[in-house]
């Protein structure tokens, strides 16, 4: 049973307006972080329907998603693996495409870091337009994953971002 509410990891979460630019909302989650406490609670929340043994790897987005997705890895005694902007990644990659909100962007991931059929779990720290989770779920597929599990801290759902993750079971901490 984790020992932290979401409602605490809600409390702890700072909303920053207009950064970083007019009109958005910024989920701050660096005080989360700092709160030994609600850090380690906040990963027991995100790996609570698994134990270790059950999931092979865990992949996290780029940047703050590495945060989480790698203390979910160590807990549950899996693997990590990083999904990169474009043009990070050192070896040979596979590259998906997505829209932004004016052009677009590309998200690269590791030809060999996911064996066909590996159970895995994707972690970000926060589903917006679902543009981002879903480019890397088109990356784990095209290496034949088998995804468990799709998890954010908190999710956006006036943004309708579960719409671009069909047939993902997703599971987000603090829902606004
Ligand atoms: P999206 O592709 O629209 O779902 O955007 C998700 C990505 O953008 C995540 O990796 C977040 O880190 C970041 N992001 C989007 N909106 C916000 C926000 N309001 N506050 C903090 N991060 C955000």
């Amino acid at each position: 049973m984790p020992s932290v509410t979401s409602a605490e990891i809600a409390a702890a979460i700072r909303n920053v307006a207009d950064f970083p630019k007019p009109g958005i909302q910024f989920k701050d989650i660096t005080p989360v972080l700092a709160d030994a406490r609600l850090f380690a609670g906040a990963i027991d929340l995100l790996t609570e329907k698994f134990k270790p043994g059950e999931v092979d790897a865990v992949v996290g987005i780029d940047a703050r998603g590495f945060i989480f997705a790698a203390a979910a890895a160590l807990k549950l005694q899996a693997g990590f693996i990083p999904v990169r902007k474009k043009g990070k990644l050192p070896f040979t990659t596979h590259e998906q495409d997505y829209a932004l909100e004016y052009g677009s962007a590309t998200v690269a991931m590791h030809t060999d870091a996911l064996k066909p059929g590996a159970r895995v779990l994707l972690i970000d720290d926060l589903l917006a337009t679902g543009g981002t989770a879903a480019a890397a779920i088109a990356l784990m597929k095209k290496l034949h994953a088998q995804i468990l599990e799709v998890g954010f801290l908190i999710e956006l759902k006036f943004l309708h971002g579960r719409e671009k993750l069909p047939g993902q079971p997703i599971r987000s901490i603090v829902v606004y």
